[in-house]
Order: structure tokens, then C-alpha cells, then sequence
């Protein structure tokens, strides 16, 4: 475990605001009805804030980190972060996919260079790619191939890699997704240390409630498809956190029972 000291940049962390965001697809094939993925979504993130969202399957939540990272637009509301409105992707918001996506013909260290070379910057901050390998504990693999990295290590690089931006916003779609248990409680445990040194807002989307409670200050739940927000839930409990803490214990069965009533509304609405 490699110790950080505080990032100065931290303070550029960002607020985050979804307002009445109502997202349709066009029917496939062009005729039919058009798809509503999410029904007046509002919700906002303080500063340095670490939100998780779960829900059903299908229920919106890729949908509405696409419509944060600006890779879509909505089809009614609007998004801002701190007061910038959101109207296509930047820098400063970085995201991590469950695939982390790397270069395979790149080693570690041109992969974490890759957004800074295409943003043209990477002159004034080759020092920090050095900083960032050492802070994901990949300084001895800089030259490796993403084939002879580990789930675990793929996911540290494509880390890095959104965090040398020093995003105002991380983003997270079930960045841990693709790991094995105990990797992802590691990985968990690093995701929380690069945050607190940091301090950059994060949003994250899992299915994993025992992640959602470990890791966030809050829990938004959302209503299966069209996604609602149907309950947001802060998360007070000291960190670090004891996965076997009655109280730890208690939310995580009460977020499961939620979960579980929104999947048994799905059934009802189905029948
Ligand atoms: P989740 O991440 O919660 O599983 P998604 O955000 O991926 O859900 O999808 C929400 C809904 O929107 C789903 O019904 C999905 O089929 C639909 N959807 C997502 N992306 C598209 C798209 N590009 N075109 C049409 N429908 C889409």
C-alpha cells in the first residue's frame, strides 16, 4: 500500500447537478415507440461527495453516467457541473468503465500518457505520470502489456489514467464489476484511498450493495425502467467501515429489501 500525501488540485473537485433529465431513445429500427430510459431524474453531489447508485438492471443508470460524461444529451432537463451546464464530454470528467479499456499495444506508462497526448499537455506533465504509477502501485510495471497485467492491475491503470486529468467528477460504471471477490475489496479499499487523498466527487453505479454501503456517503436507489430516483439514503457510518458491523449489517439488509421491492414491482407491472 503506497502512502499519499494530499493533492493540491483537490480543491478543483466539483459539485454535480441533474435537473428534471428525461432521456427517450428513438424505437429501434425507426418505427414503434420511443423508449423512455429515465423519467425526471434530478439529483445533485456536493463537492468531494461519493455517491453510489443502484437499481435493477436496465433501469437508466449507464444512461444517466453517459448523459453526465456528455457522450449523449437529454431529451428534457439539464446538467451542470459546479456552474458549468453539461453539453459534451471533457476533461474533467473522468470516467471508468468495468472494461478498463486500455491500449493493448501500449505499455502502462503510454496508456496513462494517452489522454494527455492527445490533449497535447504531455510535456508540461510527463513528471505526473511517474506520480500517478506509483500512487496506483504500478511504478515496476510502467513497461508491462496490458495482457501481462492482472484484472486488478488493468483496473489500477484505467484509474490512473482518469485521474491524471484530475477530473472536478469521477465517474464510475461497476468499475470493479469484472473482478473476483477479494480483488474487489481490494481494489475497493484503493478506490476509497485515491478518493480521500484526492477528494474528488465521485459518482458510482454497482449491483453490489455490499459496495454501495462500504464505499459511499450516500445511496441512490433507483425504480426499474423508466428509472426514477426512488429513495436516497445517506450512509452514516465511520470509515473505515466494518463490513460486519450490525449497524453495516442492518443497512445493507434494508437497501436489499428496498432493491427487492422495486424487482417484485417490475414482476407485477410484467404479469
Ligand atoms: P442500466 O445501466 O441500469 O442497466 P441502461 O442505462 O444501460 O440501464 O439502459 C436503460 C434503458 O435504456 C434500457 O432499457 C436500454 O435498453 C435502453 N437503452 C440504453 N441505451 C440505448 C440506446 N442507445 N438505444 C436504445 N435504447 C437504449
Amino acid at each position: 500500500m503506497v502512502a499519499i500525501v494530499p493533492d493540491p488540485v483537490a480543491s478543483k473537485a466539483a459539485s454535480l447537478r441533474v435537473r428534471h433529465v428525461t432521456k427517450h431513445f428513438p424505437a429501434t429500427n425507426g418505427v414503434g415507440v420511443a423508449a423512455l430510459a429515465l423519467d425526471d431524474v434530478s439529483l445533485s453531489l456536493a463537492v468531494g461527495e461519493l455517491v453510489s447508485v443502484v437499481g435493477p438492471s436496465g433501469c437508466g443508470k449507464s444512461t444517466l453516467l453517459r448523459l453526465i460524461a456528455g457522450l449523449i444529451l437529454p431529451s428534457a432537463g439539464e446538467l451542470s457541473i459546479g456552474a458549468e451546464p453539461i453539453t459534451s464530454p471533457g476533461a474533467e470528467r473522468g470516467l471508468v468503465f468495468q472494461d478498463p479499456n486500455l491500449f493493448p499495444w501500449l505499455t502502462v506508462r503510454r496508456n496513462i500518457e494517452a489522454g494527455l497526448v492527445a490533449r497535447g499537455v504531455l510535456r508540461e506533465k510527463r513528471a505526473e505520470v511517474d506520480e500517478f504509477m506509483r500512487v496506483v502501485g504500478l511504478e515496476t510495471f510502467a513497461d508491462a502489456y496490458p495482457h501481462h497485467l492482472s484484472g486488478g492491475m488493468a483496473q489500477r491503470v484505467a484509474l490512473a489514467r482518469a485521474l491524471i486529468n484530475h477530473p472536478r467528477v469521477l465517474l464510475l460504471d461497476e468499475p470493479l464489476g469484472a473482478l473476483d471477490a477479494f480483488t474487489r475489496m481490494r481494489m475497493q479499499d484503493e478506490v476509497l484511498r485515491l478518493w480521500q487523498a484526492h477528494r474528488t466527487t465521485m459518482l458510482l453505479v454497482t449491483h453490489d450493495i455490499d459496495e454501495a454501503v462500504y464505499m459511499s456517503d450516500r445511496i441512490i436507489i433507483m425504480t426499474q425502467r423508466p428509472g426514477k430516483i426512488d429513495q436516497n439514503i445517506p450512509v452514516d457510518l465511520n470509515r473505515p467501515r466494518d463490513r460486519s458491523s450490525s449497524d453495516f449489517l442492518r443497512l445493507r439488509s434494508n437497501i436489499l429489501e428496498l432493491l427487492h421491492f422495486a424487482g417484485a414491482a417490475l414482476a407485477r407491472n410484467k404479469s
